[in-house]
């Protein structure tokens, strides 16, 4: 709390861990007096870096770029770059720190990193944004590669930017080489990565139900976020079954009782991917939803709720809301979108409730396999790809419950991922040393 007071999601992200944690710790002697967390707390290494590059004015803009390589204990730093107005040192380390948990929980072998810009990619041009993404590259490269720090998408950095990052990479290093995911089909990106972030967490979702008979099927399902982890996981809950009834952005969220199906669902991604526009656009193309200015869906009655936008955007307040119009199940999608008091609040009441750590890990665990389809230079199949993504979910979604179920034989989903999380990493710390 004393070195880290100013970053308040960072020490959000480490109580919540904290809390679950210190208790197993001293229930296991081989932990006790080792400071096991207090030197996961502390980033391996946290660049900062300056990215100047010219607006289509021909004014030069200055921006700042980072790198957080939080823990390589059980392989190379991974996780997402993000480029937001927001972003700060406090929001890339609450995210790396939750990236070493969550990639632990893949059983994949990778560490944890996360870094990104406060570039704000709205209303930038084409050339604007490959500009930025080559000059962000230009310092990035020296600090990252196939087997240090593999990179990918996250807020604001999708196919588009990954593909201008990974020609500069390519042309400083005289390398091709799978330094970043989230890559295009004909340059070594894996079949079913961009679906994988929103397709795991109705996989995730999809296992919780099951532990009490229930599924998708004829469930209305409330949504936040229309970026890359909400429009998958539109896609599959519809494909499950379900009614997807809200989608939103950063200007408010669209109701259509109707469900947002298949072909509703493709005109939100040409929207959003290729026009950039904004979401209030889908009511002038269907006009009986409605839209609803500067608001959060989560007052519309849903059985499911998938929060898919970002972090802190559903409050303890709109919990209760979800749960009184009777949603039994909450599955994120984004990173830490529920305060501590919306989760005590799931957790009070006994609902379904698991922490993007578990439910959104699927997106990088399906970086993984592109990892390694690089690595043997083959390319599965979207099939294969898939079966892949929903084993690795299942195993989180058991690992999950092997820590987390209490005496009564209710799943605390955020104590079962910290501690199954924790205890790889802690034992590969342990055995490689104070270092
Ligand atoms: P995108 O940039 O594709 O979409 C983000 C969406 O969230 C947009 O609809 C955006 O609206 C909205 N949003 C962003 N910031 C805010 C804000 N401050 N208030 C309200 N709405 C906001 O990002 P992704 O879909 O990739 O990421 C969404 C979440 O999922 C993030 O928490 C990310 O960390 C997490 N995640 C993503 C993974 C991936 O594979 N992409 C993997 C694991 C987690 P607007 O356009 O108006 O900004």
């Amino acid at each position: 709390e004393k070195r880290n007071g100013h970053e308040p999601e960072f020490l959000q992200a480490v109580q919540e861990v904290a809390e679950t944690v210190i208790p197993y710790i001293a229930e296991h002697d081989i932990y006790n007096g080792k400071n096991i967390l207090l030197r996961m707390v502390e980033p391996e290494r946290l660049i900062s870096f300056r990215v100047s590059w010219v607006d289509d004015k021909g004014e030069i803009q200055v921006n700042r770029g980072y790198r957080i390589q939080m823990n390589s204990a059980i392989g190379p730093y991974k996780g997402g770059l993000r480029f937001h107005p927001t972003v700060n040192a406090s929001i890339l380390k609450f995210l790396a720190f939750e990236q070493v948990f969550k990639n632990s929980l893949t059983t994949l072998p990778m560490g944890g990193g996360k870094g990104g810009s406060d570039f704000d990619p709205k209303g930038k041009s084409d050339n604007e944004i490959m500009r930025f993404c080559h000059a962000f590259m230009s310092e990035l490269f020296r600090h990252i590669g196939p087997n240090t720090d593999v990179p990918a998408g996250d807020i604001g950095v999708g196919g588009r930017e990954i593909g201008y990052m990974f020609g500069m990479y390519k042309k400083l290093r005289n390398e091709f080489t799978g330094v970043l995911t989230g890559k295009g089909q004909s340059w070594g990106g894996s079949l079913i990565r961009p679906e994988a972030t929103g397709y795991g967490a109705v996989y995730f979702a999809e296992n919780m139900l099951a532990t009490k008979g229930d599924s998708f099927k004829g469930k209305t399902v409330t949504i936040s976020g229309s970026g890359n982890v909400a429009q998958y996981a539109c896609e599959k809950a519809t494909e499950l079954g379900a009614k997807v009834v809200t989608l939103s952005d950063s200007s408010g969220y669209i109701y259509d009782e109707a469900g947002i199906d298949a072909d509703k669902l493709a005109f939100i991604m040409e929207l959003k991917n290729v026009k950039r526009g904004r979401i209030n656009e889908y009511v002038e193309k269907y006009p009986s939803a409605k839209f609803f200015k500067g608001e959060r869906p989560w007052s519309v009655k849903s059985d499911i709720a998938l929060p898919c936008a970002t972090q802190n955007e559903l409050n303890g307040e709109e919990a209760e809301t979800l749960i009184k119009n009777g949603c039994i199940c909450v599955s994120e999608g984004a990173n830490m979108p529920s305060t501590p008091e919306a989760i005590a609040a799931f957790h009070e009441h006994k609902i379904l409730f698991a922490p993007g750590k578990a439910s959104n890990a699927g997106g990088v665990a399906t970086s993984g396999l592109e990892m390694s389809q690089n690595s043997l230079r083959l390319s599965w199949t979207r099939e294969e790809v898939d079966e892949r993504l929903k084993g690795i979910m299942k195993n989180i979604h058991e690992a999950c419950v092997q820590y987390g179920t209490d005496e009564s034989g209710y799943v605390d989903y955020v104590k079962g991922a910290n501690i199954a999380g924790f205890v790889k990493v802690a034992d590969a710390m342990l055995a490689q040393g104070i270092i």
